[in-house]
């Protein structure tokens, strides 16, 4: 933690980042996170199968439908959707440890969800990234190498549903140059940490 990171008093925030797949979010909060190591994050569960690479417990919780809707049932998660044909979800527990500690957190989640959250801790604070234009949304998410035609398909269809719900948000900025868009999100952070 750097001296600035150690002298300045904030107050912990719960964040939400959304915005379309492939939009660069998950880029985007690990930078943030490295440049702000006070700043928590969760891990989600879901029902969609692993990418090579991810790890359980780590990328997400990967859980079979029966796991999932068993968790649903017993109350433990603090919002969950449907998101391109899988279920996604924040664990309470999770939230819960992190705030706990007296530190801010980011979830990266959808809209839906970002919304859900907003009922259950109404001081959270909405963050909707966006790309340049559809051409270059497409070219990342194609670029990352990671989903199928059909699923890429579903993500773009997505998007403009995502941005319609999230006309509500507090916050709505532009990944184009990904430094500028790193230091446009950190004084977002800070700002509301103030
Ligand atoms: P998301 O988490 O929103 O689905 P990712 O963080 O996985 O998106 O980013 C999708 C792809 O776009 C990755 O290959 C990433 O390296 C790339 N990317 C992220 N931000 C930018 C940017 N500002 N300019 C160009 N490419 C970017
Ligand atoms: P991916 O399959 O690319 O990892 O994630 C797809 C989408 O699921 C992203 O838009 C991401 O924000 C969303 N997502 C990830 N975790 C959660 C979660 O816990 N809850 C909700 N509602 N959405 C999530």
């Amino acid at each position: 933690m750097s001296l600035e990171e150690k002298t300045s008093v904030r107050t912990p925030r719960l964040f939400v980042v959304s915005g379309p797949s492939g939009v660069g979010k998950g880029t985007l909060v690990e930078r943030v996170r490295q440049l702000r190591s006070h700043i928590g994050v969760t891990v989600s569960a879901t029902t969609r199968p692993p990418r090579v690479g991810e790890k359980d417990g780590v990328s997400y919780h990967f859980l079979s439908d029966e796991e999932f809707e068993r968790r649903v049932a017993a109350g433990e998660f603090v919002e969950w959707a449907w998101v391109h044909a899988h279920r996604y979800g924040t664990l309470l527990s999770e939230v819960e440890a992190v705030l706990g500690r007296g530190e801010s957190v980011i979830l990266e989640i959808d809209v839906q969800g970002g919304l859900n959250v907003r009922k259950i801790y109404p001081d959270a604070v909405l963050i909707f990234v966006d790309a340049p234009s559809e051409e270059e949304l497409e070219r990342r998410l194609r670029g990352r190498g990671t989903e199928s035609e059909e699923s890429i398909a579903l993500r773009l269809q997505n998007a403009a549903e995502e941005r319609e719900l999230a006309r509500s948000y507090d916050v709505h900025m532009i990944n184009d140059v990904l430094e500028v868009a790193t230091d446009e999100l950190l004084a977002t952070l800070d700002t509301y940490e103030r």
